[in-house]
């Protein structure tokens, strides 16, 4: 998880320095957000270690609001239906986007496509395709390190929920008391 958060931290910082300063800029954008309540525009999907990143931090929120995104989470799967191996053609307002904060996991676990994402005028200004699949493939392997077996990919409610449910935020405490010692 560690090495996860470090690639992702400096896939941004990338991002953020050859393509991002060409986007317009969402601190004034006139509909902030959109671009993750949107229902027919979200279709991002992560793997089970992001999930769990993502788990870990919705549980560190103040208890109020981390019950209240868990419940955004379930409703959200099921308005949209959405099912483990639902495809990229399958759409959803993302339960994590708290309106007057942002997105809840914009400095710890913010997926991939979030990151590359930004409104640009021109499409020539657009990071190119290969960037985020070199960091999907990355992270890929990351997993199947992890867990010994081949990344799947899952609409983000649907792999927190996994994650919730399996307990994997465990493995980042004792991770974290290790480190601690
Ligand atoms: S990415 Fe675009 S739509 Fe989304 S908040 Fe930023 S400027 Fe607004
Ligand atoms: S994970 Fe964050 S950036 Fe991505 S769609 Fe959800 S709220 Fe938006």
């Amino acid at each position: 998880m560690r090495r996860l958060k470090a690639l992702k931290e400096t896939y941004a910082a990338d991002i953020r320095e050859r393509f991002e300063w060409r986007a317009e800029s969402c601190g004034t954008c006139p509909t902030p957000g959109i671009c993750c309540v949107d229902e027919h525009f979200v279709n991002v999907r992560i793997s089970r270690l992001e999930a769990e990143v993502i788990a870990v931090a919705i549980d560190a929120l103040e208890q109020g609001l981390s019950e209240a995104v868990y419940r955004r989470v379930e409703a959200t799967v099921e308005k949209y239906k959405l099912e483990p191996d639902s495809d990229e053609t399958k759409t959803y307002a993302c339960p994590l986007f708290e309106r007057g904060v942002g997105c809840l996991v914009h400095s710890v676990g913010k997926p991939v496509p979030c990151i590359t994402h930004a409104c640009y005028e021109r499409e020539e200004y657009l990071p190119p395709d290969e960037l985020q699949c070199e960091q999907e493939v990355i992270i890929g392997r990351l997993n199947e390190r992890v867990y010994r077996q081949p990344a799947e990919l899952m609409p983000i409610p649907i792999a927190v929920l996994r994650s919730r449910s399996e307990g994997g935020r465990r493995a980042l405490s004792s991770e974290q008391e290790a480190q601690e010692r």
